[in-house]
């Protein structure tokens, strides 16, 4: 572009950022497209995770790119060198922590929101009420009253942390947000069960209550919290000066899948006055599944709940989710007046609740499309068979397990997660070996965890696509390398045993 001497700017199309050749882009673009629709399609075909060369990886320790490159040159390096070593969710093998598989559906929603390319902060836009459609969609689902509000968010990690901060203004007011939790807030103490993610400790911290104001609260066999002694720990708290605010449920806890009793813990709070907020992270979305739904009895009575419709809802990552029974308390915690950011009655600008009154984020992306996509297009009963389903095959591995007499079962199976172990002398070092060993032969992708200082295989059963062939594939893998690094420990002098078993073919 060239600025004239009277002032005008030479007009020069090519100095934007779209292409010269719109054919060109198209032909590249309905390939792309092409090619993505063949990797889920396909995906059994490749193996579920591989192990990245560091030649690969030192592709990624490059110079920033100053000139430009060809569209199709940047694409063949995706194409080699990110397809292949991605995460693996998608595969039907992945059973590793808690991952959604996505669809093509969502994949799709994804590029057509990224077309649109429309900032969620605010404003009067069709996005907005998309957005605001599955706020209602998510209060029918949870049967919360009207004056209900939610947003979208990266995780659950997140939407923890803002109920959290939801809970401490409801206690301190909007003194809280002013001056900081000060020495009023030094006394708030929070209460969730042993068996509770990380993040929720971690919003404590975040929160700057300190993550020692977290009581952990013992459970059962089953990893439910302990109501009687929650109780007692309230009592004690309340006797020595201290101010219980908040206890965070678990609706499916991250080892095992145990779902607190809801409707037990919501009566304590109600009696106590204490904000009743529960981690559903992928456990909330059982309520699509009429086998699982009447043990989430409880749910409904949540001051808020926070979870995820990228893990058994399938939607594409990222679309985490918090909904919040009193939507007055929501905004109270993050709307911060800005005169940029002032509402009108017309124009862009009209419309009274933004979402950015309802969470820290000002800029974000379109979550809700995708989310809207899938819903509709699957229906709830679909995708409540698909979260009745994999609970299925959670109980067809749980009995093949049992009838295996070189594995034991660790935890009782609740719902989609078994967690087990291959039998030997020194287990929770050959069970590690294990998980490694097939993670990194592409056969299965399960991750561990620790049991009451037991190292378990955990499989964690929650893409759409896993199927009874690849259960029966993971449990081929963990007894075939089981085998070869116990007698391989044993120095029988075969220790080339697990190489024979390495360089065998992948199954499945
Ligand atoms: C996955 C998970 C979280 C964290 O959610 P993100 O979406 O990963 O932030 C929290 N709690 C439980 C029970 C989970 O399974």
């Amino acid at each position: 572009m060239k600025l004239l001497r009277d002032g005008s700017l030479q007009s020069d199309s090519s100095q934007t950022l779209d292409p010269q050749d719109w054919d060109d882009i198209r032909a590249q673009g309905h390939r792309m497209l092409d090619d993505m629709l063949d990797y889920i399609s396909d995906i059994r075909q490749r193996p579920v995770w591989q192990p990245i060369p560091d030649e690969v990886r030192g592709r990624f320790r490059a110079g920033l790119p100053v000139k430009p490159a060809g569209l199709d040159e940047v694409y063949r390096e995706f194409a080699d060198l990110i397809v292949p070593y991605a995460t693996g969710n998608v595969h039907p093998g992945f059973m590793g922590w808690v991952h959604g598989g996505g669809s093509p559906v969502g994949m799709l929603a994804e590029m057509l929101a990224a077309g649109l390319n429309a900032n969620l902060g605010g404003r009067d836009h069709i996005p907005v009420e998309v957005e605001g459609q599955i706020v209602e969609w998510t209060r029918q689902l949870f049967d919360f009253p009207p004056e209900a509000s939610g947003i979208f968010v990266t995780g659950t990690s997140m939407a923890n942390l803002m109920a959290v901060l939801v809970a401490r203004t409801s206690v301190l007011g909007q003194d809280g947000r002013q001056h900081g939790i000060g020495s009023a807030g030094a006394l708030l103490t929070a209460y969730t069960s042993r068996a509770a993610h990380g993040c929720v400790k971690q919003a404590m911290d975040l929160a700057g209550f300190g993550s020692d104001a977290l009581r952990c609260i013992e459970t059962d066999q089953c990893h439910r919290i302990d109501v009687a002694a929650l109780r007692a720990q309230i009592a004690r708290d309340r006797s020595i000066g201290l101010r219980p605010f908040i206890v965070v449920g678990s609706a499916g806890t991250v080892d095992i899948g145990a779902i607190d009793d809801l409707a037990a813990l919501s009566a304590l709070c109600r009696d106590e006055g204490i904000w009743f907020h529960v981690d559903g992270a992928f456990g909330a979305l059982g309520v699509l599944s009429p086998m699982l739904a009447p043990r989430l009895a409880g749910l409904e009575l949540a001051d808020s709940i926070a979870f995820d419709f990228h893990k058994w809802g399938q939607v594409p990552y990222d679309a985490g989710f918090l909904i919040v029974r009193d939507g007055e308390r929501h905004r109270e915690t993050f709307s911060a007046p800005a005169a940029y950011l002032r509402r009108e009655s017309r124009g862009l600008a009209a419309g009274s609740v933004w979402p950015c009154d309802l969470g820290p984020d000002l800029s974000r992306g379109f979550r809700a499309l995708k989310t809207w996509f899938t819903l509709k297009a699957y229906g709830t009963e679909k995708l409540g068979g698909v979260i009745t389903r994999t609970c299925a095959l959670a109980g067809y591995l749980e009995a093949r397990i049992l009838a295996e007499p070189r594995l034991e079962l660790l935890a009782p199976v609740q719902l989609n997660i078994v967690c087990f172990r291959y039998r030997a002398a020194d287990p929770n070092k050959v069970n590690r070996e294990i998980v490694m060993d097939i993670q990194e032969s592409g056969i299965a992708a399960p991750s561990t965890t620790m049991l009451e200082g037991q190292l378990a295989i955990r499989a964690a059963i929650v893409n759409h696509r896993t199927d009874t062939c690849d259960l029966d594939a993971l449990l081929a893998a963990v007894i075939r390398f089981g085998a070869a690094r116990t007698e391989a420990d044993a120095g029988s002098g075969r220790a080339n045993l697990r190489q024979e078993a390495l360089a065998s073919p992948v199954a499945g």
